[in-house]
């Protein structure tokens, strides 16, 4: 996948990997439907060291994102619609609306979490490279 470079904060908000290094899995689990273990994130970052949980609960910001991406998907499903089949009905829009957001949910949860740590850590190349000796 080279068409979102390594090293831009979409690469890891949308492959959801640390944020620093870009390595390692934010996620325990690759699969957002599998139940067991949605939640979990390694506590660092097995490459860079990188802690995940920046501080005791980090993540309740996340939900703030998490409603922002939302409302973003609900405004997508509109113009959709409006640029494709102009005469849709309410109801249509309802069902792709929230059945989308459903359907979604495990997914913008996990988005949400990787925007929300992109704001506070920046990428770094060096980082996580076992060469040399580390960085003061
Ligand atoms: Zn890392």
């Amino acid at each position: 996948m080279e068409i979102i470079p390594k090293g831009t904060k979409l690469y890891s908000i949308l492959f959801m990997k640390c944020p620093r290094c870009h390595e390692s899995d934010l996620f325990k689990n690759r699969n957002p439907y599998k139940i067991k273990g949605f939640f979990e994130m390694p506590k660092s970052c097995s490459n860079c060291g990188q802690k995940f949980e920046l501080e005791p609960a980090f993540y309740y910001g996340a939900m703030y994102v998490s409603y922002a991406v939302g409302i973003a998907y609900m405004v997508s499903v509109f113009v959709a619609l409006m640029v494709l089949y102009p005469d849709f009905s309410l109801i249509l829009y309802l069902i792709l609306a929230v059945g989308g957001m459903l359907v979604l949910t495990p997914i913008f949860f996990r988005v949400s979490r990787s925007i929300w740590i992109n704001f506070f850590v920046s990428y770094d190349k060096e980082a996580g490279k076992l060469t040399g000796t580390p960085k003061a």
